[in-house]
């Protein structure tokens, strides 16, 4: 990476050419601290942690339309990835990426009992290549026009798109190191929760939050805690966390069932109400009665 490239990104800042915009926290709180005014590339960047829920998040943040218009541009492309691109991608098709990802699945479900996975911000496809090799039918979509046409040429079966193109469902969805670009994390969450089966699990990876992370393209930075909260926030439950090699963050997650968590709310209820009205006053009698006896009992004993 240049630092010519970034000198040439923060000059088009300063000239107000990169449109951003103020967001308040995933919580709705408005009031932050300022921890940081460059990412760690050197590009300008506030980085704000929340007052009350203490999740840190780009503010301002570039807008949806210069965030795309950014990954299309060269800029994105020297600063995030050199100069020198040759072969790059092409040492990404190892199975290591998607077995790693296997072995985490297969802790909380069965990887036999998977048929279909799905990927979304796959890049070429890397991470989906162990689970066609199990037979499994798997389907990938990136923005990238390059990477999905060099995913093709592997054999993957992968589309140029993003949430919105996404169609089917799925046992699995793989989401490596993309929520934290998400600009509607909740709005996204819910899209891709639809494309997910009854038993399904859907794996996340995240940059776990820490001053390297910092990017001015990540709208959101995660610990282990503000993983939980939010993905909680977006109605999923965690079967398995794992902090991987210091800077990540994984977990496999099940869609929260909202009936059953209904059900229980109104067994609650109910038990609450037995208790209060039936069993409470019952019990605080039965202490009159016995209070009294014992009460009878002592007098009676006296005399
Ligand atoms: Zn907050």
């Amino acid at each position: 990476m240049s630092s010519k490239c970034v000198e040439a990104f923060n000059k088009l800042v300063d000239e107000g050419r990169v449109e951003y915009e103020q967001v308040p926290c995933l919580c709705g709180h408005q009031e932050t601290i300022r921890i940081a005014d460059r990412d760690c590339f050197g590009i300008k960047q506030c980085v704000v942690k929340c007052k009350k829920c203490g999740l840190v998040f780009n503010n301002p943040r570039m807008t949806e339309q210069s965030l795309k218009w950014f990954y299309g541009s060269d800029h994105y492309r020297l600063i995030y990835e050199g100069e020198d691109r040759s072969g790059h991608y092409e040492d990404c098709y190892d199975l290591t990426r998607g077995n790693t990802i296997i072995h985490l699945v297969d802790k909380v479900k069965p990887i036999d009992s998977i048929v279909s996975v799905l990927e979304v911000g796959c890049g070429g496809g890397w991470n989906l290549l162990p689970f066609v090799n199990r037979k499994m039918r798997v389907k990938g979509y990136d923005y990238s026009a390059e990477l999905t046409s060099l995913g093709k040429n592997q054999g993957l079966d992968l589309e140029q798109g993003g949430i919105d193109d996404v169609k089917g469902s799925y046992d699995l969805i793989v989401l490596n190191h993309v929520i934290e670009h998400f600009t509607d994390l909740f709005g996204s969450m819910n899209k891709l929760m639809s494309h997910l089966n009854d038993g399904g699990v859907i794996y996340i990876a995240v940059p776990s939050f820490d001053k390297r992370s910092l990017q001015n393209a990540h709208n959101y930075y995660f610990d282990v805690m503000s993983f939980q909260i939010y993905m909680n926030k977006c109605g999923l439950t965690p079967l398995l966390l794992r902090p991987q090699y210091n800077v990540h963050l994984s977990g496999v997650f099940k869609k929260d069932n909202l009936a059953i968590r209904s059900v229980s709310l109104y067994m609650n209820y109910w038990a609450f109400y037995i208790y209060k009205h039936l069993v409470s006053p019952l019990v605080g009698n039965i202490n009159k009665i016995v209070r009294g006896l014992s009460g009878s009992l002592k007098m009676m004993l006296k005399k």
